[in-house]
């Protein structure tokens, strides 16, 4: 018996390198410049899968990952009921908002929103009693208030450069937004030999990468 853990290329997979790190697991090759979609670690007993961020929940619902690191973000807008959260990562941080130009006329009538979260967006306007429009996107949501596809886009921002730098800025804050280790359910059972020691050296790992910040910051 094997563990197989998911992630994706990017933000997450720099941010979990360290922490799998500190848990005393190392990647045999860089999975950044391989072309290899499974790559072996130091652990005989755990390999790593690469897949696409929004893939993560897929793989470990159905039990072809046992773990992965998955963004809040994804969770929530793909729905990730079938799997156990055990432990906040923190990483990957940013925020979930809503953003418009920075001079606006918004239309008196229902708001036109570009999006890729559409069940979040919808979610969260109508919470607030507010009808509106979402238009489905798959990347430069930026582009969308430029060139009056819509009124307001729902994004994930982290430093808001982007935002700036095509004349956008915040409006409001939906909620903030970090990774996520989660877990297949049966896996769990079947391998809490190899996922309990992991869970816990990975959760010891982010506690001494928090306690590090904060004396950094003080
Ligand atoms: P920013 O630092 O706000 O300029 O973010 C740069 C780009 O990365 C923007 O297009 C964001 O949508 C995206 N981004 C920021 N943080 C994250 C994250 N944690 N996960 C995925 N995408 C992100």
């Amino acid at each position: 018996m094997s563990l197989t853990l998911a992630l994706s290329k990017g933000r997450i997979l720099q941010d979990t390198l360290p922490l799998l790190s500190m848990a005393g697991i190392e990647l045999l090759e860089d999975p950044e410049t391989t072309r290899k979609l499974i790559v072996q670690t130091s652990h005989p007993e755990i390999r790593i899968v690469m897949v696409r961020a929004t893939d993560v929940p897929a793989y470990v619902e159905n039990g072809a990952a046992d773990l992965g690191v998955a963004g809040k973000d994804v969770l929530m807008e793909h729905g990730a009921e079938g799997v156990y959260e055990p432990l906040d990562l923190q990483i990957a941080r940013c925020k979930l908002m809503v953003a418009g130009k920075i001079v606006e006329q918004l239309p008196p009538g229902r708001l036109r929103i570009a999006t890729k979260f559409v069940r979040l967006t919808q979610a969260w306007y109508a919470a607030r009693g507010e009808q509106v429009d979402v238009i489905k996107l798959y990347g430069s949501m930026e582009l969308a208030p430029l060139m009056g596809l819509a009124d307001r886009i729902v994004d994930v921002v982290d430093t808001g450069k982007t935002l700036l730098e095509n004349g956008l800025e915040p409006k409001e804050l939906i909620c903030s937004i970090s990774s996520r280790l989660i877990v297949n359910k049966a896996s769990l059972r079947r391998q809490h030999r190899l996922i309990k020691p992991l869970t816990e050296k990975l959760a010891e790992a982010v506690r001494y990468k928090m306690s590090a910040a904060e004396a950094y910051v003080s």
